[in-house]
């Protein structure tokens, strides 16, 4: 039985309560929270033990589970990983650039796992696609959310974004070639609202939008490639393949269209999408890839890979809003500090 302890009971820190008490393979030995109206409610409602000192919580656990505010993950993932603890910590893996390189090194060196809760990769509309190939040309991503003061310590790219980043870069297996983007802080003093353009090395291009100061929400990704239109619905939970009918594509509505080249047939499939909490799915991966001594679904490399982008997107955001700020002449060679 693998002993966890949990740092931060706010609102996620109880739904991974739920969850982990779920998992057979998991004992939750207590958890640690500052807040004491957090800690009072889940002392009452789960039973847990409340530890007042970080280091005794982690000494007794062999993972630590962290869902505090995102300033708070580089400090707790420093101390369980120092104390050789395998550690889960929620997106993004941390604050800045080199709190991240930091983890990914101590990771290496004390040999523990770690896994970032980039949860969307547990997405059934996602994981339904697992035996598809997927070489998109052009994505379309649009992920957008109602105002709540909770996250907004980071960026809309860092809060939202972030997940998108993660689910691209697993899918297109090349490198960056460059980044456009743009964002307009509305009602934070970070971008809540914000449009951006990677293009790859290999001739795809994303263009993602991210809002959290919508009035309705959306959470959609549709990947056009040379033969078909996949759109995943990781809201609604629902996921179709539309594409150039193949014989083996028995199970698919089709119909047929007349083009210059002939008649074409078109087949629209949706795959099953299996039932399933995807923060359980996370989390059971994660003690799977412990147990099994594999590397986690989300690794350390993952979830820093995403954070260098979503840095990148934050940096053409400043500089493209000083030189609205200081007219079309400004120069670039002094951008405005980052604010994440
Ligand atoms: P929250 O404010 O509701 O809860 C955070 C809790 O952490 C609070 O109870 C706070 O007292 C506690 N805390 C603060 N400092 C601490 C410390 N040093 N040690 C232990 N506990 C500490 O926030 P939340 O919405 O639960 O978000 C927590 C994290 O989860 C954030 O990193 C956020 O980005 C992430 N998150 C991820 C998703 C997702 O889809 N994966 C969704 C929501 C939030």
């Amino acid at each position: 039985m693998l002993k966890v302890g949990v740092f931060g009971v706010g609102h996620l820190g109880k739904y991974h309560l739920n969850n982990w008490k779920e998992i057979p393979e998991v004992s939750i030995v207590g958890f640690f929270d500052p807040n004491n109206d957090n800690a009072k409610e889940v002392e009452k409602t789960y039973g847990l033990k409340r530890f007042m000192d970080e280091e005794a919580l982690i000494a007794a656990c062999d993972i630590i589970d962290i869902v505090t505010p995102t300033q708070h993950h580089f400090p707790v993932c420093e101390m369980a990983i120092k104390m050789g603890k395998n550690v889960f910590v929620e997106k993004p893996m941390a604050n800045t650039i080199e709190e991240g390189k930091a983890i990914v090194n101590m990771v290496k060196e004390a040999n523990v796992k770690l896994q970032v809760g980039h949860v969307e990769r547990f997405n059934p509309a996602y994981t339904a696609l697992k035996n598809a190939s997927l070489n998109p040309l052009f994505i379309e991503v649009h992920r957008l959310a109602q105002f709540n003061p909770r996250g907004t310590e980071v960026s809309v790219i860092f809060d939202l974004m972030i997940h998108d980043i993660d689910i691209i870069l697993s899918i297109v297996k090349s490198d960056i070639k460059n980044i456009s983007a743009s964002g307009v802080a509305v009602l934070t003093d970070t971008p809540d609202i914000a449009n951006v353009r990677i293009e790859f090395n290999n001739g795809c291009v994303a263009n993602l939008t991210s809002s959290r100061i919508s009035m309705k929400k959306m959470r959609k990704i549709r990947l056009f490639q040379k033969d078909a239109y996949i759109g995943i619905d990781f809201l609604e939970k629902n996921t179709e393949i539309i594409k150039l009918k193949k014989p083996e594509d028995t199970d698919a509505f089709s119909f047929d269209i007349e083009t210059h080249q002939g008649t074409k047939t078109i087949s629209i499939a949706n795959p099953v999408i299996e039932e399933g909490n995807a923060i359980k799915a996370e989390l059971s991966s994660f003690v799977h890839a412990i147990i099994n001594n594999e590397t986690p679904v989300v690794s350390e490399i993952d979830g820093f890979l995403a954070m260098e982008v979503a840095h990148q997107i934050l940096e053409k955001i400043s500089k493209s809003t000083s030189m609205l700020k200081q007219g079309p002449d400004a120069s670039f060679s002094d951008p405005m500090p980052l604010e994440d």
